[in-house]
């Protein structure tokens, strides 16, 4: 039974995905819901979530429903089902009553493999009715994190979703998430009654990504930089705190040349739905957004993401950066921080007027997010711990690992920093601090008669870029604290003491400007574009994506609904030339072939 089962999930894996093999868990996952049990998926961003209920449904007899809370995912992942010949249907508030009606005659006639519910559609009476007269394959709980109600995404209507096992006990449920914490896992499990589901936790590693801080000089230009020379024409997210930068942001990269456009949340609706349609549907846009934007983003071939301003805790960083290649292909996480964010950010957390406990939480959360800006070892290796996951090895592709990070001992100079700020009355902010540091004869100064202070020009030895670097470390590693004041002062802490006292050694990182093209990937890191080596083949790539645009304008659909990325690499690379061998490109499935393989046979051939 069991092999009979896994030799029919991989034959839907390759005919109707296009697939060879599948990834991580996913077979596991499969046959556990195949055979009718319950089952709990944590699994990264695009780790291959979909499958493990979209298999299933087509498997077992009867309809999977798939509970998802967001109306345009819904939509786009309908039309890219459709297209690999799967029956499919969504349900939700955006159709007209006669398109209900019609969805629900193909339902009760059981012509559906799969049907995506609004949750709040789900448990109307109606629904539940029209679910108890037909033979229901399984629940699939999309997004399954939305029930926790002390997460970002809680939706009241998820709570009532636990009605599904008590109406359908016999049903298989599988929940899934991508939120990778214990509370919310164990959150899940008990609102959705999943006590006894089998839990699939997959590596929540994404190899793909490169993660990079880089020390903030000048971000715009830094941003600049960074696009132009690694990714000119790809897909892109930027986040910024405000929406004041974002508009500002994004303005000024579109007199620079890019196709850039803003989002958050002060922007009209209708604005903010034609960036983001654009956004999914045209090429070569960059999204320059506060963190409004995201959420079931489903875009599979955004190249990039970067940060203007520090995120507030590892998980947001986390969830932020994994909006970058979810298709696998290689993929950037770029960020700049320097001395103001931490500034910033410190002060936000000392007025903070939550509760103690909420508040020391909050502050963890900083401390990780700073520490892991400051790190001098591999980045993703202090990512993954902070989720309670250990590797063993430097991952090697972050700038940490490809760039090694000098450090220095600095103990002299944090103590004259540390002292400048004890002399002068902890009542000044940075720049003031190392004027002091430095003997420069300011009217300030001069004011506070602060020359007269025994730090007075005795850190000549440091230029004020470097006392910075010092300033933000000893910031950010908890030696020195922000004031309340709203004037960013600076103030000892308890930490700071044995610092002073000559019984801590410390070191600091050595910041470059690292204004080296380390962006450039070795051999096996191929982004999408780098065939410049190799001139045919971007000739081949070229025409294949304007086949794509071609054939997705024609159809109203986004590009990578069509073929992904991926796929078109792979016919760019083996130039497949009659139907058969076309068949065996990854991610061309049997309706793909029979819809779209002729034109692009057309295309390869006259390459
Ligand atoms: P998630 O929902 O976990 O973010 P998706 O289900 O959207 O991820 O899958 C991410 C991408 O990986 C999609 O483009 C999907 O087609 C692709 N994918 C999933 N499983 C496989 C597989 N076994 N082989 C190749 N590609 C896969
Ligand atoms: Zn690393």
């Amino acid at each position: 039974m069991q092999s009979a089962q896994s030799i029919s999930s991989l034959d839907v894996l390759n005919r109707v995905f296009g697939y060879s093999t599948f990834r991580g868990e996913q077979e596991a996952i499969i046959n556990q819901v195949v055979a009718g049990q319950d089952a709990l998926v944590l699994m990264p961003t695009g780790g291959g979530k979909s499958l493990c209920y979209q298999i299933p449904a087509i498997i077992r007899a009867g309809t999977g429903i798939v509970v998802s809370p967001l109306i345009a995912l819904m939509h786009d992942q309908v039309t890219a089902l459709k297209l690999q010949g799967v029956a499919v249907a969504f349900l939700n508030s955006s159709l007209s009553f006669q398109e209900v009606q019609e969805i629900e005659g193909q339902l009760m006639r059981g012509e559906l493999d799969l049907l995506y519910v609004a949750p709040e559609r789900l448990c109307q009476p109606r629904t539940l009715n029209l679910l108890h007269q037909i033979e229901v394959a399984l629940f699939a709980i999309d997004e399954a994190h939305c029930v926790s109600q002390w997460g970002h995404d809680f939706r009241p209507e998820y709570i009532q979703l636990s009605i599904l096992h008590e109406q359908f006990p016999k049903v298989p449920r599988i929940a899934l998430t991508a939120t990778a914490d214990e509370s919310t896992r164990k959150e899940i499990s008990l609102r959705l009654d999943l006590d006894n589901a089998q839990l699939f936790i997959s590596s929540f590693d994404r190899p793909n990504i490169r993660y990079r801080v880089r020390q903030k000089n000048n971000a715009r230009a830094q941003l600049l930089q960074f696009i132009n020379t690694e990714h000119p024409q790809d897909a892109g997210i930027v986040y910024c705190l405000s929406r004041k930068k974002v508009d500002e942001t994004a303005h000024w990269l579109e007199e620079q040349g890019i196709k850039a456009l803003p989002y958050h949340a002060g922007l009209s609706t209708s604005v903010r739905q034609a960036h983001q349609e654009r956004f999914l549907r045209e090429e070569e846009v960059v999204i320059v957004a506060t963190v409004a934007f995201g959420m079931g983003i489903d875009k599979p071939d955004v190249r990039y993401v970067a940060h203007m301003d520090l995120p507030k805790s590892l998980e947001s960083y986390y969830q932020e950066t994994g909006r970058a290649g979810r298709d696998g292909l290689p993929a950037d996480a770029w960020m700049v921080y320097g001395l103001q964010d931490v500034i910033m950010l410190r002060q936000m957390l000392s007025s903070s007027e939550a509760i103690e406990e909420v508040k020391r939480l909050e502050q963890r959360k900083l401390e990780a997010m700073l520490g892991f800006c400051e790190i001098t070892s591999c980045r993703r290796k202090s990512l993954l711990g902070y989720f309670g996951e250990q590797q063993q090895e430097a991952c090697g592709n972050c700038d940490n690992c490809l760039e090694p990070v000098e450090s220095w001992e600095g103990t002299t100079e944090a103590q004259k920093a540390l002292s400048c700020v004890f002399r002068t009355g902890q009542r000044f902010g940075v720049n003031y601090l190392i004027d002091v540091l430095r003997g420069k004869m300011t009217p300030r100064i001069e004011q506070f008669r602060h020359d007269q202070v025994s730090t007075f020009g005795i850190g000549e030895e440091l230029s004020d870029v470097q006392w910075r670097s010092v300033f933000r470390q000893l910031m950010a590693r908890g030696f020195l604290a922000v004031d309340m004041d709203g004037f960013g002062s600076l103030k000892l802490t308890q930490e700071s003491r044995p610092v002073l006292r000559g019984e801590e050694t410390i070191h600091f990182r050595k910041d470059v400007a690292r204004a080296k093209k380390s962006g450039r990937r070795k051999k096996s890191g191929q982004t999408s574009r780098n065939f410049s080596n190799n001139s045919n083949e971007k000739v081949v790539w070229e025409a294949l994506r304007s086949k794509r645009n071609e054939l997705a304008q024609e159809q109203g659909v986004p590009a990578y609904i069509i073929f992904h990325d991926a796929t078109l690499m792979e016919m760019v690379e083996y130039h497949p030339t009659t139907l058969h061998e076309l068949s065996q490109i990854s991610g061309v499935g049997s309706s793909k072939l029979e819809k779209y393989g002729d034109e692009f046979l057309v295309v390869l051939n006259q390459c």
